[in-house]
């Protein structure tokens, strides 16, 4: 789930509760919406829906696919994979970058229809094995269906498939086993760096201060965001095409074909910036409401409200 996962589009969420969650609002309709797949660089693809992305990184030994979309998504993504040239049962490794179901929701049907080993750090694993539920902000709001893990892996494990070593990055925070990756390519013989991003931003029910379900909640932000901004990345891609603008990107690419747009290390900066700095500003204003509530505990009608206003 992303920032645009608003609060109508949460309002509709309460509104339609049901078991396992599939597209449920006009946010996530507009986040699964059709999109061409396409070669990003070298051996990988972008293979996911117009918003929530999956990705196929192609090798001689065997496939690895991050990420399953919506359950609506993932027979989708089968068809992108055949459209650039591959198939679904040659995928051997799938990864998820976070257990949230526009990411997740498709990955019991692509586990099934591969026969791949879905690889996850444990407090992932533990997520997708539940299907969401008993999430420590959204309890049982945003599950899924639930999908075996098949191997737990280190935080910081380096997958290897074929030709391709993937780094693993623990990056939690928009959940607690949030991952990142990172690999090489051979352009034009540059080599360039790689990483696929997951989330970072800090949702409207995440309560960063005192959890008792994720004590360590700022915490796990903070150093997330120290982790990443060391990485000196050429190709930056995301859990969703916005954050990497990926629509804009092709559409530079339609015109100028001298250089390939996704190559990107700005962005990549950019991005991190300004989602520390929207991490920032939402714990400030918890610490300050918090503050607040101490300095007027015998309030609860908003009674001092009311005196400030009257001040100049
Ligand atoms: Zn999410």
């Amino acid at each position: 789930m992303d920032f645009r996962s608003n609060f109508l589009s949460l309002l509709l969420l309460f509104l339609a509760v049901s078991t396992t969650a599939q597209v449920r609002s006009d946010a996530d309709r507009r986040m699964n919406g059709p999109a061409e797949p396409f070669k990003i660089i070298g051996n990988i693809y972008y293979v996911g829906a117009s918003d929530v992305a999956s990705y196929l990184i192609t090798t001689k030994k065997g496939h690895i696919l991050i990420d399953g979309g919506f359950e609506e998504t993932a027979p989708r993504i089968e068809k992108n994979i055949e459209k650039v040239g591959f198939r679904l049962r040659d995928v051997k490794i799938l990864l998820n970058n976070h257990a949230h179901y526009d990411h997740a929701g498709g990955l019991n049907y692509l586990r099934k229809n591969s026969g791949a080993m879905l690889l996850a750090n444990r407090q992932q694993a533990e997520a997708l094995r539940r299907g969401g539920k008993n999430d420590f902000a959204y309890e049982n709001l945003l599950t899924f269906t639930p999908v075996e893990v098949d191997q737990v892996i280190k935080p910081d494990a380096t997958i290897k498939l074929g030709s391709v070593k993937l780094k693993t990055i623990f990056t939690p925070g928009h959940t607690k086993g949030a991952t990142t990756w990172v690999m090489s390519v051979n352009e034009n013989g540059r080599k360039l760096r790689i990483v696929f991003q997951s989330s970072l931003s800090a949702l409207p029910k995440y309560n960063l201060i005192d959890n008792p379900l994720y004590p360590d909640h700022a915490e796990d932000f903070r150093k997330t965001f120290t982790k990443l901004k060391e990485i000196k990345a050429d190709v930056f891609l995301g859990s969703h095409a916005q954050f990497f603008k990926m629509k804009e990107k092709l559409e530079i690419w339609k015109t100028d074909k001298s250089r390939n747009p996704f190559i990107d290390p700005e962005g990549y900066r950019a991005f991190i910036e300004r989602a520390k700095r929207a991490f920032e500003s939402k714990l400030s204003e918890q610490k300050q409401q918090k503050l607040s509530s101490f300095a007027f505990p015998l309030d609860p009608i908003g009674q001092n409200k009311h005196i400030d206003s009257r001040q100049p």
